[in-house]
């Protein structure tokens, strides 16, 4: 379609240019200018752990959760492991875990001391499901980590209703789904605590490490604030009264300026990732590619657009031939990992068959349409080249 310059030089094929699995720097673009205004306040007031940068970030994204409250802590790792412990979720207690997760959902219950039993996902949304978080019960359950993988959430409808029933905790690990939905609710907002990592690739992302624990539970929110802070009273003069176990895994100011600044785009941000998205839904071939399944109740953030393929690792590879930069999440499921496998009991045959077959497309607010486009096309060639 190019016609050429003025000159008679033709313009650059915009095809042939790389396609990342991930830029972060058109976010960091939109912000930096208010970022910098912020750390200017910070360095005049010098209140750089906690203090009003923090309480301000606390407040904004508890009301954007529709949560009570919200706790910052130094990472999602810590939001997962500090509220199980402030649950009283430790030794002899299990902790029903999906297999396909990042690896810290199953670390951070082994950290707190409990057991983590693994579950296995459904094929198609690759989440928990009712089912199988039924089949992984056992006496010793005390509480679901329900993980909102790659910004999608499972039936929250039918998950509160089975740990209503059996008496189980719900903890929403939703590192990757900061502004998902479920019926219209947040994700974070269902369980007795949502927990989110602020990573810089998440959704809303810090320039460095940094989580939260929303809640609407006061006692637990108290109790919280303690064990972030060396298990100190949060009250006046209990600076030396370490009345609880705590640990150190405090949100810093300079992390919480910038969150705050991200929260005021983080709804058009995933509003941009739900129309690459659809892109991906309406161009890639369902035949040969197996993209991710949205449920009908929730809405989705789309932290990660994955798809399955058989020949991953050659697709991968092929795609990287043509400039286009892809991931994997992830490639080994928890239960078969060495720090984890004594806990397994059996295979999670949908979960390590995923393993295998999962890829993900490149996804962040501000990939192009066109480039969506090209990378919907460059896997459908790829895909039909492997089948010939
Ligand atoms: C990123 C992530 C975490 C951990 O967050 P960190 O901030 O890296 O500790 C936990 N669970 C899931 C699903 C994640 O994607």
């Amino acid at each position: 379609m190019s016609t050429g310059t003025p000159t008679g030089r033709p313009t650059p094929v915009r095809s042939s240019e790389p396609v990342p699995f991930l830029d972060i720097s058109g976010a960091t673009n939109d912000v930096a200018e208010e970022i910098r205004a912020g750390w200017d306040e910070l360095l005049r007031n010098g209140q750089y752990v906690g203090g009003k940068a923090v309480a301000a970030f606390e407040k904004e994204w508890a009301e954007y959760c529709g949560t009570e409250f919200a706790v910052g802590v130094a990472n999602g790792t810590d939001a997962l492991h500090l509220a199980i412990r402030a649950l009283g979720i430790g030794p002899g207690d299990e902790v029903i875990v999906p297999a396909n997760t990042f690896v810290a959902t199953a670390e951070a219950v082994v950290l707190a001391g409990a057991v983590p039993r693994f579950a296995d996902v459904d094929d198609g949304t690759l989440l928990l499901t009712p089912e199988t978080i039924k089949a992984a019960v056992t006496p010793a359950t005390k509480a679901v980590a329900v993980v909102h993988l790659y910004g999608q959430l499972p039936d929250m409808t039918a998950i509160t209703q089975i740990c209503d029933e059996l008496g189980l905790v719900l903890i929403e690990d939703a590192a990757q789904a900061q502004g998902a939905t479920w019926n219209g609710r947040k994700a974070g907002s269902f369980g007795k605590v949502g927990c989110f990592s602020f990573y810089p690739g998440k959704n809303l992302g810090a320039f460095g490490d940094a989580g939260a624990v929303v809640t609407s539970d006061a006692g637990l929110t108290q109790l919280m604030l303690s064990v972030r802070d060396h298990g100190r009273m949060q009250s006046e003069g209990g600076h030396y009264s370490h009345g609880v176990l705590g640990m150190n895994s405090r949100l810093d100011g300079v992390q919480a300026v910038v969150l705050s600044a991200k929260l005021r785009h983080l709804d058009g941000w995933n509003q941009q990732r739900r129309a690459l998205m659809a892109t991906y839904r309406e161009l890639i071939d369902p035949a040969r590619a197996k993209l991710v399944e949205q449920l009908e109740d929730g809405e989705g953030v789309h932290h990660l657009a994955v798809v399955q393929v058989d020949q991953r690792d050659r697709v991968r590879e092929l795609l990287q031939e043509r400039g286009i930069g892809t991931g994997i999440h992830y490639p080994v499921p928890c239960h078969v990992m060495g720090p984890y496998e004594q806990y397994a009991d059996g295979p999670l045959p949908v979960a390590e068959a995923a393993a295998a077959r999962q890829l993900s497309l490149p996804m962040f607010p501000h990939l192009s349409q066109d480039d969506a486009r090209r990378v919907a096309e460059g896997l459908n060639e790829v895909l039909a080249e492997l089948d010939r």
